[in-house]
């Protein structure tokens, strides 16, 4: 069973209100009496109402390759024109557009007919199942053939990034509130001057994979931790975002970090890679707090 508490409870809630929710998953705990944990309760109360869990919500963070078995509602952010293609002599169509949920965005590509389904428009929420994801470049795109399924929802969609470090998980895109407890000393790393990735040392040279030898940049790496009351999480911060915090922050400092979570698998540990870093005014804390 792989499946989150909180995306079992998003099945139910389709049927019961929180409150009957809660009060179903209480009395459940207790009549099995700890033998089981709270998404064992609510993956039973589901079963006992019909629902089948399986066909369940995903994120979209942690859409994988391949067939996704389930189903993704994300609001539309952009929305392409159809366009034609030629391949092998023959025409073909397709669309791509782009759509969000809290946990980040995807491109879709709607292929041949499936083009004709696709009268959505930015702002609307639309369900997709059964996701084949396929993997461009590095980037994953949902692609929808004629055995696609693709349906407006009449959903709200929040796609507020905005996080508690206690509730992130690997692949999220997340807007973080917190305060820098440790600041590690910059590290710095060689990269080549005409394209920017790493280089290898040879001797008394650096070499691109693709330029070969290079003149190098030195670029500097900063790691700080950030704790928000829910938890803290360590911060890595290359080139502009490093030498931000290098000339501005210092421990002690309630700092916003936008950037996306990742598994660093030789520590394994989430890591927020930081890819925009603002201080924050004390007024706006306070607002933020407010909001909440
Ligand atoms: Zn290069």
């Amino acid at each position: 069973m792989n499946l989150e508490y909180e995306e079992i409870v998003e099945l139910l809630r389709k049927y019961l209100t929180d409150e009957q929710i809660d009060r179903k998953i209480e009395a459940k705990l207790q009549e099995l009496s700890g033998l089981i944990s709270r998404e064992g309760a609510a993956c039973i109360i589901a079963h006992e109402l019909g629902i089948d869990i399986n066909a369940r919500r995903l994120k979209i963070a942690r859409l994988i390759r391949g067939v996704n078995t389930g189903e993704v509602i994300g609001k539309v952010l952009r929305m392409n024109d159809a366009r034609e293609f030629v391949r092998d002599g023959n025409v073909g169509r397709l669309r791509g557009f782009l759509i969000g949920d809290e946990s980040g965005v995807i491109r879709v590509v709607a292929w041949g007919d499936m083009v004709d389904n696709i009268t959505m428009g930015v702002g609307d929420s639309v369900k997709i199942e059964s996701v084949y994801v396929r993997e461009n470049n590095g980037t994953r795109e949902i692609h929808l053939n004629e055995r696609s399924k693709i349906t407006k929802s009449d959903e709200v969609i929040n796609i507020n990034k905005r996080k508690h470090i206690g509730e992130v998980a690997e692949g999220f895109d997340v807007e973080i509130y917190g305060t820098i407890v440790q600041l590690f000393e910059p590290r710095f790393y060689e990269i080549c001057s005409k394209c920017g990735k790493r280089v290898q040392a040879n001797g008394e040279n650096f070499v691109c994979k693709e330029h070969g030898v290079v003149d190098i940049e030195k670029v500097p790496v900063v790691n700080f931790y950030l704790d928000d009351g829910t938890g803290n999480i360590r911060v890595v911060c290359f080139r502009k975002e490093a030498e931000g915090v290098m000339n501005s922050y210092s421990a002690g400092e309630q700092i916003m970090v936008q950037g996306r979570i990742a598994n660093n698998n030789f520590f394994n540990r989430l890591e927020l890679i930081a890819n925009h870093i603002e201080t924050l005014e004390p007024a706006r804390v306070i607002e933020e707090l407010e909001r909440e």
